[in-house]
């Protein structure tokens, strides 16, 4: 057996053509797999852009951005035609988050005010929503799987003015609700991007913050390896959204003179 992490950037999820392509890759690997999702493509931008909207007082833009948000979700669980039980859970789950997003947003637009902290418990969603979709998709497939709430895994201090894992009690807390499920070959899905604060809030680990939740979900329960599924053909020389001529490095060699092929 060799465990590995699997992560599903934004666009591995962002259709439902993506997911369904992400839960073929689950299936094969399973059950000797966890798996990290993002939240999907454009769905962190489109909730800060709420939170923007929110503290300018501009409350159609937050109903808009709510509106785009409960739609993007409701859209591709309509396309992966859930049995009608499961159906139902994801679409109530949908409205809630939608309905939380809203109040929240309602809050910060008549105080005007909006700190690091509820933009974050904002942003939240994204990650834990396609996560929650994942799972149950999963489930639609016979594969057995678990939603692993990234805030009871990832737990973040304060080290020199920014926030660090504490990566004792992500191993500790692992090894108490992620390592159960694997035993029991049941494959669990975290969302990325989120963990504890200090204070015991939820916090985003900085954007394109998946990544950095995979590996250490792979530390924490001793993968052999972790795969960062991305909608990019391997690792590139630069951000082809910026740099239109980039291209696919055909292989990296690390320190230790291993060397990884791209695919
Ligand atoms: N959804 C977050 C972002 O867009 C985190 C991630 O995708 O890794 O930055
Ligand atoms: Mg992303």
């Amino acid at each position: 057996m060799s465990l590995q992490v699997f992560k599903f950037g934004g666009t591995s999820v962002g259709s439902s053509e993506a997911i369904r392509l992400a839960v073929g890759h689950v299936a094969e690997a399973a059950p000797d797999v966890a798996v990290v999702v993002s939240a999907m493509s454009g769905v962190t931008d489109l909730l800060l852009s709420a939170a923007a909207a929110a503290k300018r007082g501009d409350a159609k833009g937050v109903r808009d951005a709510a509106r785009q948000f409960r739609a993007r979700h409701a859209d591709v669980v309509r396309e992966l035609a859930f049995s009608r039980r499961r159906l139902g859970d994801l679409r109530k789950e949908i409205l809630r988050s939608t309905r939380e997003l809203e109040s929240v947003c309602e809050s910060v637009r008549v105080l005007r005010e909006l700190t690091a902290r509820t933009e974050d418990a904002i942003v939240a969603r994204g990650e834990r929503l396609s996560a929650f979709l994942f799972v149950t998709f999963l489930a639609e497939r016979r594969i057995r799987a678990a939603y692993v709430d990234a805030t009871e895994i990832v737990f973040t201090e304060r080290r020199l003015g920014s926030l660090w894992p504490s990566f004792q009690r992500c191993e500790a807390a692992a090894k108490k609700l992620v390592r159960p499920l694997l035993d029991r070959r049941i494959v669990p899905i975290v969302p990325g991007f989120i963990g504890t604060g200090p204070d015991g809030e939820v916090v985003t680990l900085g954007r394109g913050g998946s990544d950095f939740s995979a590996t250490l979900l792979a530390r924490s329960i001793g993968a052999r390896g972790v795969t960062l599924w991305k909608g990019v053909d391997g690792l590139v020389t630069a951000d082809p959204r910026s740099v239109p001529d980039a291209r696919v490095l055909a292989e990296l060699t690390t320190a230790r003179r291993s060397s990884t092929r791209a695919r």
